[in-house]
């Protein structure tokens, strides 16, 4: 089993968040869209054994569909037809949710590798 990490879970988290090794912070975290690095390019710590599971996606909807969806009932859109409305505002929590899936991703992949979280195994016991 490994040692507990160093850095601090915020540190982690905050690295992961931007995309980045959350162990040195230089590396890339994410090779694809959804997808992570086997291991970091820069200090070579272990990623592709982290399975975030339905995390992400999880908070994609708790942001998306309970956060910035009862927001845009703030936002008269009278103006339009209601057709146009209903297409602009589809649209605009689609681009959402697509832009914060691999970002929550990610901060998971983070919180999973800084914590030793159950959904973290290390290389030698796979
Ligand atoms: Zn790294």
């Amino acid at each position: 089993m490994r040692e507990p990490t160093e850095i601090s879970l915020k540190t982690a988290a905050r690295r992961a968040l931007l995309g980045r090794c959350p162990c040195c912070g230089q590396g890339k975290l994410m090779r694809g869209y959804l997808k992570q690095v086997e291991n970091c390019s820069v200090c070579g710590e272990s990623f592709g054994q982290i399975r975030a599971d339905d995390a992400a996606p999880w908070l994609t909807i708790i942001l998306v569909g309970h956060i910035f969806l009862p927001l845009a009932f703030l936002v008269n859109v009278d103006w339009m037809p209601t057709w146009a409305a209903m297409a602009m505002w589809a649209a605009c929590f689609a681009a959402l949710a697509l832009a914060i899936l691999p970002r929550a991703k990610a901060l998971f992949i983070g919180i999973l590798w800084q914590t030793r979280a159950p959904g973290y195994k290390p290389v030698e016991l796979v």
